[in-house]
């Protein structure tokens, strides 16, 4: 199976090895085989002489790092996922292989919120044309790809404050069903410092009817976080930010029921579990 995918000299793994496993680089997240979660798959060996294998979810590509001497796809997986078996396409550069991989169920739990401004539950003809704009036009930017040599999967939680709203959850306003809550939400006071999660560079920044001021930060290889509602932007498309810098402050701008900062990790153009990036915090899950 995999084992051929990659031939390694055992002088090419150690220089490998001793080139990758550097402090401050693992950090990979945690795997999760579940709907929004994330799927850490080996590729087969790395070997200093035989470039990165790219490989393929559907048309979208996945990000692919090195590893404890070996190639291992990161791949986001999508709310939609339906579970079951699951084919990734690789190119090792001398072969297409498919390697399959399992999604299981996962059950989130639901949300009745009541909005009692309902402009942002009823949209007007001119509100619904706007949102599809900018659905369309956030739809885009998660699917960027930067190719890069390295991606920070180090992440740190970008703002202070109390976790009040959890990666996953069915939502209902006013009784209708809208799309599943696709970040992880923290209590902030308006004006408190969001920092990037990790290194990379500003992809775009824009204010949306629904996610207010967001800032989209690019880390390479399809894996991006956004960050929502905010008060005050203070980076700009195209800057590079090192992780943990300041990027704005938090607030409560487009359809937020108070202040907080909602945090959103997507790859390979889906939508995954922020907490999955973070270390344990001790929180029961
Ligand atoms: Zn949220």
């Amino acid at each position: 199976m995999k084992r051929g995918l990659a031939i390694a000299l055992l002088s090419a793994t150690l220089l490998v090895i001793a080139t990758w496993s550097s402090p401050g680089r693992a950090a990979l997240p945690r795997a999760a085989n579940v709907p929004g979660g994330v799927a850490l798959i080996p590729l087969g060996s790395a070997s200093a002489d035989a470039p990165r294998p790219r490989a393929w979810l559907d048309d979208q590509q996945v990000l692919v790092v090195a590893e404890g001497g070996r190639w291992l796809a990161i791949v986001g997986l999508a709310l939609e996922t339906v579970p079951g078996t699951h084919q990734l396409r690789v190119e090792t550069g001398i072969e297409t292989l498919r390697v399959s991989f399992s999604v299981d169920p996962k059950h989130y739990p639901e949300q009745h919120i009541h909005l009692r401004d309902t402009s942002k539950v009823q949209l007007s003809a001119s509100d619904l044309a706007r949102v599809e704009k900018e659905v369309a036009a956030i739809r885009s930017l998660k699917r960027h790809w930067r190719e890069a040599d390295e991606t920070d999967t180090a992440f740190v939680v970008p703002a202070d404050g109390r976790m009040t709203g959890r990666f996953g959850v069915r939502r209902f306003f006013n009784g209708e069903a809208r799309a599943p809550h696709a970040g992880f939400d923290i209590a902030a006071p308006r004006g408190s410092v969001v920092r990037a999660s990790a290194s990379g560079v500003v992809l775009a920044t824009d204010d949306y009817f629904f996610n207010g001021r967001t800032i989209f930060v690019d880390h390479g290889n399809g894996l991006i976080s956004m960050y929502c509602h905010l008060d005050r932007i203070d980076v700009q498309a195209g800057e590079p930010v090192a992780r943990g810098q300041h990027l704005g402050l938090s607030g409560m701008t487009g359809r937020a029921t108070g202040p907080h900062l909602h945090w959103s990790v997507v790859l390979n153009g889906a939508m995954v579990d922020p907490e999955l990036f973070v270390p344990h915090s001790g929180r029961d899950r």
